[in-house]
C-alpha cells in the first residue's frame, strides 16, 4: 500500500502541526493542572476547518479526506492529546453520523454550524448500565403528539458540558432489544437536561466529560435521524469510523513520547556518556520506534480503506487496538528513559502516560477491538 502523502495532506499534516504548537502547547500543561476547558482553541479549529474535516462543503466542512483528518488529529493529540478528542467526537462521531443519517433539515439546522466550528456536538450512547453492551439503553424516547418525551440518564460524554447539541440513542421499542433503539438530535439548552459535573479524570483532563439527566426532554419528531429502529445501527457505524480518530490521538500520544525519549537520551549524561550510547536505552528507543512504525501503518490502511471505500470495520479496530497499545507502552518506557525526571510533571511525558490509557478504554475497549476483529475474521 502506498503512504506517500500528497501536497494536500502534507500541508494540512503541517498545518496542524504549525498550530499545535503555536497556539496549543502554550497552556497545555496549564489546562492539565486546571482541567480547563480550551475554549478559544477550539473556536479557531473550527475558523481553521478543523472540526468538520471530512464533511462535504456543502454542508460547510472542509471536505477533506479520511488520511488527512488522521495526520491532523496526531499532530493535535503529539501536542495535546485532550483538544484531540474534543476534535474527534465533533468530527468522526457527530458530524459523521449527521452527515450520513441526517435529513436535509438536520443537515442545514445542525451540521452546517457544527461543521464551521460555529457550534460543538457530543455522541452520546454510554450510560451507567450500557457501556461495552450498548443494546442495554435503558434511556427511553415516548412519542407524544409532534414530539417525544426522553427520560434517562447519559454517563462518560466526551464534552458534554460545553457542546449545544447531542447525538443522542434511546429507546422507542424496548420489546424489540437493540432493534427498538433510535437515535435523536437533542439540542442542550432543551428544558429537562442536567448537566452534570466535570469527571475529575486522570488523563485528558482539560477536555471535558459529565452524566447527562433527561427528565422529560421534549424532542421534535423532525429531530430523529432517519426512521424509529436504526439507532443502533447508526451508532455502530458511527463507531467503526471514529476509531480510525481514536487510534491517531493514540499515534499522536506514542509518537510525542518516543521523540521526546530520543531528544532527552540525548542530553543526559551517566557514566561519562549521554545515556543515548547505552544499549539498554537504545534498545527502548529500537522498541518505540517499531510500534509507532507498525501502529502508523495500520492506522493509515484503516484511514485509506474508508477513502478507497474498501471494508474498513476489521483495519479500524487493528489500528486502534495497536495504536493504543503503543501509546501506553511508549509513554511508560519514556518515564523510564527520563528516569526522576519523567516522573515530575516538569517533564511532559507523564502526561502522555496518564493521556494515554483512555485510548484502551472508548469507543471500545481493547478488548471489545478484539470482539470485532475476530467476528470479521471469521465471517462468511
Ligand atoms: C474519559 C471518557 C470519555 C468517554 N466518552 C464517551 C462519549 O463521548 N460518549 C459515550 O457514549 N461514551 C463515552 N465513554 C464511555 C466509554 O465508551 C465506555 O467507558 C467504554 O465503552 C466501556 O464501557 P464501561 O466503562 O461501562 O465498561 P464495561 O463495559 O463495564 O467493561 C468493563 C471491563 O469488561 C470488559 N468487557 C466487557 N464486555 C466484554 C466482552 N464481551 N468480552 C471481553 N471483555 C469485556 C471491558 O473490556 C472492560 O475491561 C467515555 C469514557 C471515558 C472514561
Amino acid at each position: 500500500m502506498n503512504f506517500d502523502l500528497t501536497e494536500e495532506q502534507i500541508a494540512i499534516r503541517d498545518a496542524a502541526r504549525d498550530f499545535a504548537e503555536t497556539e496549543i502547547a502554550p497552556t497545555s500543561v496549564e489546562r492539565d493542572l486546571t482541567s480547563e476547558f480550551p475554549t478559544e482553541i477550539v473556536k479557531k479549529l473550527g475558523e481553521l476547518g478543523f472540526m468538520g474535516m471530512m464533511v462535504s462543503p456543502e454542508w460547510s466542512g472542509a471536505g477533506m479526506d479520511t488520511l488527512s483528518y488522521v495526520l491532523a488529529i496526531e499532530e493535535i493529540s503529539k501536542v495535546d492529546a485532550s483538544v484531540g478528542v474534543i476534535m474527534s467526537v465533533n468530527n468522526s462521531l457527530v458530524c459523521y453520523g449527521l452527515e450520513k443519517w441526517g435529513s436535509e433539515y438536520l443537515k442545514e439546522k445542525y451540521l452546517k454550524p457544527l461543521a464551521s466550528g460555529k457550534m460543538l456536538g457530543a455522541f452520546c450512547l454510554s450510560e451507567p448500565e450500557a457501556g461495552s453492551d450498548a443494546t442495554q439503553q435503558r434511556t427511553e424516547a415516548v412519542p407524544e403528539g409532534d414530539h417525544y418525551i426522553l427520560n434517562g440518564m447519559k454517563n462518560w460524554i466526551t464534552n458534554g458540558t460545553q457542546a449545544d447539541v447531542y447525538f443522542l440513542q434511546a429507546m422507542t421499542d424496548k420489546s424489540k432489544g437493540y432493534k427498538g433503539i433510535s437515535t435523536f438530535i437533542v439540542e442542550k439548552n432543551s428544558p429537562g437536561i442536567e448537566v452534570g459535573k466535570k469527571e475529575d479524570k486522570m488523563g485528558i483532563r482539560s477536555s471535558d466529560t459529565c452524566t447527562l439527566g433527561l427528565n422529560n426532554v421534549k424532542v421534535p419528531k423532525e429531530n430523529i435521524l432517519g426512521e424509529e429502529g436504526i439507532g443502533f445501527k447508526i451508532a455502530m457505524s458511527t463507531l467503526n469510523g471514529g476509531r480510525i480518530g481514536v487510534a491517531a490521538q493514540a499515534l499522536g500520544i506514542a509518537r510525542a513520547s518516543f521523540e521526546a525519549s530520543v531528544k532527552y537520551s540525548k542530553q543526559r549524561k551517566a557514566f561519562d556518556s549521554t545515556i543515548s550510547n547505552l544499549q539498554a536505552i537504545q534498545f527502548k528507543l529500537a522498541d518505540m520506534a517499531t510500534s509507532v512504525e507498525a501502529a502508523s501503518l495500520l492506522v493509515y490502511r484503516a484511514a485509506k480503506n474508508k477513502d478507497e471505500g474498501k471494508p474498513y470495520i476489521k483495519e479500524a479496530s487493528m489500528g486502534k487496538l495497536l495504536a493504543s497499545k503503543a501509546a501506553v507502552d511508549c509513554s511508560l518506557e519514556a518515564i523510564q528513559v527520563h528516569g526522576g525526571y519523567g516522573y515530575v510533571r516538569e517533564y511532559l511525558v507523564e502526561r502522555y502516560m496518564r493521556d494515554s490509557k483512555i485510548t484502551q478504554i472508548y469507543e471500545g475497549t481493547s478488548e471489545i477491538q478484539k470482539l470485532v476483529i475476530a467476528r470479521e475474521l471469521l465471517k462468511g
